[in-house]
């Protein structure tokens, strides 16, 4: 089959790299870069501003200026904002990573806890996990019914119902860390004890060395070897639809067409005619998840807080949910992750918020400090070790939020032969394993036409 990918971001990229394989794939890019919302930059561009609000995000705060920044941060790698692919090996994206024989190197770490003045790393000790496994067991390897219950359970019955000791704390915190959602009725049980069960394992996070990008340079790579194509600024502007199947783009005529882009923009490039209005109306009441990402350059770390990451949870009336989750990650800190310059330590966080908390200006201070004072619990005075600092709002950090009431669509559209692939999607994980997990699934369904 010849197949088009309109996007380059990671589940357009995982999707051209499975399908290589067997079929003539063109990848089409927007932007001059491969990665979407996975991509890394050389310092700060000078369209950042601008690039930033592509993205549907605003720098938010920076010290100093971002024009100064600019000129300080040349020999520092920096993604769109904080990036952790959860589930470690067992994730989709390492995964997959490895079934192309990827060079790609993952950095991993346990995950520590920031509890009022003290830290604990690891948060969960053997102990902790043998006392909580009974229950965890329980709930994952309960009877099929049960788990399609839990799944329109939400946490906050969950904790009512199990959460007792530790587990109160797992539950309270990590289904709000996974899914980057604070309000704990809206987080569905069942998929976040998925997740939570990848979290369990020995590198519940990972990050990858050299930066975001070098995901998307193995799935590139792979791609072109097989002989697919990547073409970098070529907006598409329109699929081409006739008898409710897609027949190419932009006059170019393809078997197949797998749009890579938040679920919502889809109607920039097919028509709503073409859909059922019940259907359209339902696509575009789905909403993302929103935060405040940060990055500091700090000239000071202690050793004992590189290579480790460490949540935090701020119970406030302030936010949806009561409460702030977050996560400070040293991660990209360390020398082999190299991202950051000879000694300096790039440290990455975020603060969880809806959509309408990020875009509302008069919760930013509150989001920069909540990250401002957790991560000096962990660096006592650390803004006189900070060279430079950047807070961007995102409000659509997640293409759909994994919640109860936002129903997921499927991978394959009500349009014949056209596909979604990314975190929009119905499929396992979240963030970039979700996407990766997107185009395992439209492999597997363009196998089963193509195979007869
Ligand atoms: C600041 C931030 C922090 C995040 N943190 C995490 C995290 O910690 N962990 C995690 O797992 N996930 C995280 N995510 C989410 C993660 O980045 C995405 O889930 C992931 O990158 C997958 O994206 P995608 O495949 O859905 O495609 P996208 O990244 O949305 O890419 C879509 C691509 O399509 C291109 N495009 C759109 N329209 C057209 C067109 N008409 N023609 C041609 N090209 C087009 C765009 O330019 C873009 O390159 C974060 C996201 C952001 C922004």
């Amino acid at each position: 089959m010849k197949i088009a990918i309109v996007g380059s971001g990671i589940g357009g990229l995982a999707s051209a790299s499975l399908l290589s394989t067997r079929h003539e794939v063109h990848v089409y890019e927007k932007m001059d870069r491969i990665g979407g919302r996975a991509l890394s930059m050389n310092g700060i561009p000078e369209n950042y501003k601008k690039m930033l609000a592509g993205f549907e995000m605003a720098n938010a705060f920076s010290m100093p200026d971002i024009e100064t920044i600019s000129g300080m941060a040349k020999n520092t790698k920096i993604d769109l904002g904080f990036h952790l692919i959860g589930g470690g090996k067992r994730g989709a994206c390492v995964s997959s990573l490895k079934r192309i024989n990827a060079n790609v190197n993952f950095i991993g770490s346990k995950l520590g806890i920031i509890e009022g003045d003290s830290t604990k790393y690891p948060m969960l000790s053997p102990y902790d996990k043998l006392k909580m496994l009974p229950r965890i067991m329980q709930l994952l390897f309960s009877r099929k019914e049960t788990i399609e219950a839990m799944k329109k359970m939400s946490i906050e019955e969950a904790i009512e119902k199990y959460g007792k000791g530790k587990l109160k704390l797992v539950l309270e915190i990590f289904p709000r860390l996974i899914t980057t959602v604070n309000e704990l009725d809206k987080i569905s049980t069942g998929e976040s004890l998925f997740a939570q069960r990848e979290l369990m394992g020995g590198h519940p996070v990972v990050y990858p060395a050299g930066g975001l990008e070098e995901i998307s340079k193995a799935y590139a790579m792979h791609i072109e070897k097989n002989g697919g194509k990547i073409f970098l600024e070529r907006e598409i502007k329109n699929v081409d639809v006739e008898d409710g199947m897609a027949k190419g783009i932009d006059g170019i005529e393809y078997d197949a067409v797998i749009l890579n882009m938040p679920v919502q923009h889809i109607f920039r490039v097919v028509k709503e005619k073409h859909f059922e209005r019940e259907w359209v109306r339902k696509i575009k009441s789905l909403y993302g998840t929103g935060s405040m990402v940060s990055y500091h350059l700090l000239n000071h770390v202690p050793s004992s807080l590189l290579g480790k990451s460490y949540v935090f949870l701020e119970k406030t009336d302030e936010f949806k949910g009561e409460a702030v989750a977050g996560m400070i990650d040293f991660k990209m800190a360390v020398p082999e992750a190299k991202i950051s310059p000879p000694g300096k330590y790039l440290v990455q966080s975020y603060a969880i918020c809806s959509p309408e908390e990020a875009k509302d200006r008069s919760k930013w201070e509150m989001l920069k400090n909540i990250i401002d004072e957790n991560l000096d619990r962990l660096i006592k005075g650390y803004k006189k070790h900070a060279e430079w600092e950047i807070y961007n709002a995102i409000w659509h950090l997640d293409g759909v939020a994994k919640t109860i009431d936002n129903d997921k669509p499927d991978v394959e559209t009500p349009i014949k032969n056209l596909y979604i692939a990314g975190d929009s999607v119905n499929s396992k994980g979240i963030g970039i394993n979700c996407a990766v997990d997107s185009a395992n699934i439209i492999y597997e369904r363009i196998e089963s036409i193509s195979s007869g």
